[in-house]
């Protein structure tokens, strides 16, 4: 604590003066220059960087970080509530993560600015996190502090929590933030967190502009096969070595995908889509009670859609041998499952026995997490989203949809009601790629438009 109180003061000294003049894309661009990057080995996150970012937010956002109560956990991560003038009402949570994923070695390049430097430039904020997250730390705060300068008083009460290690898990964050939440008693009727956003070219409805909010995604498993037998010397090899067993038992699997259908959230989406659709597509979406067995088996021979209908397979690691002329006594693979909302962790472990049907191969798994249940749609907290949606967006058609990656929400599972999954950035079909990837930027436009959806949903929230 003394080493994190150091390190506070230290980097008090190296902000600059606060800007009054900033603005608000200056302010994202000011916080993509903190290099708030996690990685899987622990020991190489520089957690000054994060100290350093909460130095800035303090300083750039005084009416928050005055009136709100605001704490910091697990260190590093963000707590802060705004009290609503009737405590009878259950509270509403808004989530974000400050950390971003690395930069690929050698792809530094290939960015039109430099990842960190927090450049504005044609239009846009360049930089990694501008998408993913930290326009949605940002943007949460930006809304709250134009609100508070309004003079607005919620009357339900609001949270706002900022994990810092949701790229390797949020086992320190978000974790310990819904630990803190639960040991008070507090208990949302709805929270939203990153992973759903507007699109401005959705290929199921051309020309339109649509928003993402997403009711449920998938849950999150990995397998450890370890096949152990006869190793020795390769002038006299065993009949069957661990490699082969292994190897076969992984060609079983992999040939052998879950079955395709349509879950819920899926069916909502498609649903939703239908009254804009052109036909044939407007006639299959409206009648999927007919149809549902065909969509779903057309979109899981498509890489693209396959994982909206499948629990997906992939085999992601294989280890075994340490010199060519030795047979190794194990081998051992890495098996990635992606869960469908419904599928439990047993049902996948089961399927995966079955098919290895081999005495001589463990399977293996580490704890998991639960699985988020599908959030309340329509209605709800759904509802408020797209209202505030609907006052920057008035045309964009909205869609509840399956989020297929995984976000922190799964770890507020015990102390919120309903969870969505929302951050108001218009993103178009060539960024995708930048998320995670080379090039991540944001439109000034978007930004400043999310901020307008933002403080919305907070108004929006905030009433009984
Ligand atoms: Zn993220």
């Amino acid at each position: 604590m003394t080493r994190l109180f150091a390190s506070l003061a230290l980097a008090l000294l190296f902000v600059p003066a606060a800007d009054a003049a900033q603005t608000a894309p200056e302010r994202l661009a000011e916080a993509v220059r903190f290099r708030t990057v996690s990685y899987q080995d622990r020991s190489l996150i520089d957690y000054g960087e994060f100290a350093r970012l909460h130095a800035y937010l303090r300083q750039a956002f005084p009416l928050t970080f005055a009136r709100l109560e605001v704490e910091t956990v697990s260190d590093y991560s963000l707590l802060l509530r705004w009290p609503g003038s009737d405590p009878g009402l259950p509270p509403v949570l808004f989530t974000a993560h400050m950390d971003v994923v690395p930069i690929e070695p050698g792809t530094e390049g290939d960015w039109q600015q430099p990842p960190f430097a927090g450049v504005i430039a044609d239009g846009r904020i360049y930089g990694r996190g501008t998408l993913d997250d930290k326009q949605g730390v940002m943007g949460l705060l930006e809304a709250t502090e134009a609100l508070l300068a309004q003079g607005f008083v919620p009357e339900r009460t609001l949270v706002l929590a900022f994990g810092h290690d949701e790229e390797i898990s949020g086992g320190d964050g978000a974790r310990a933030l819904a630990d803190v939440m639960a040991e008070r008693g507090w208990h949302f009727t709805w929270m939203v967190d990153e992973g759903g956003m507007l699109l401005q070219d959705n290929p199921l409805l051309p020309g339109r502009e649509s928003a993402l909010i997403n009711i449920a995604e998938k849950g999150y498993l990995t397998l450890t096969l370890v096949a152990r037998g006869e190793g020795g010397h390769s002038s006299r090899p065993p009949a069957i070595s661990t490699i082969g067993r292994l190897s076969a038992a992984l060609s079983r699997i992999e040939n052998n995908p879950f079955p395709a259908h349509l879950v819920e959230p899926v069916e909502a989406m498609l649903s939703a889509v239908a009254p804009y659709a052109e036909q044939p597509e407007r006639f299959v979406f409206s009648n999927l009670w007919l149809t549902g067995g065909m969509v779903a088996r057309q979109m899981s021979e498509s890489r693209l859609t396959k994982s909206y209908v499948q629990t997906t397979t992939a085999l992601t690691m294989f280890n075994a041998g340490i010199k060519e002329n030795v047979v190794p006594q194990q081998a051992e693979a890495k098996v990635n499952f992606r869960l469908l909302p419904g599928q439990t962790f047993e049902s996948v472990i089961d399927r995966i026995t079955e098919l290895v049907d081999d005495p001589e191969i463990e399977i293996r798994h580490e704890n998991w997490n639960q699985i988020p249940p599908v959030a309340q749609y329509p209605g709800g907290g759904y509802d408020v989203i797209a209202r505030a949606i609907g006052t920057v967006y008035p045309d964009a058609v909205v869609l509840p949809g399956l989020l297929t990656a995984t976000t922190d929400t799964r770890h507020y599972i015990d102390v919120a009601d309903n969870l969505y999954r929302f951050h108001g950035m218009m993103v178009a079909a060539d960024q995708a790629s930048s998320i995670h990837g080379t090039g991540e930027y944001i439109s000034v436009e978007s930004y400043q438009n999310m901020i307008a959806i933002t403080r919305s949903m907070l108004r929006f929230a905030a009433a009984p």
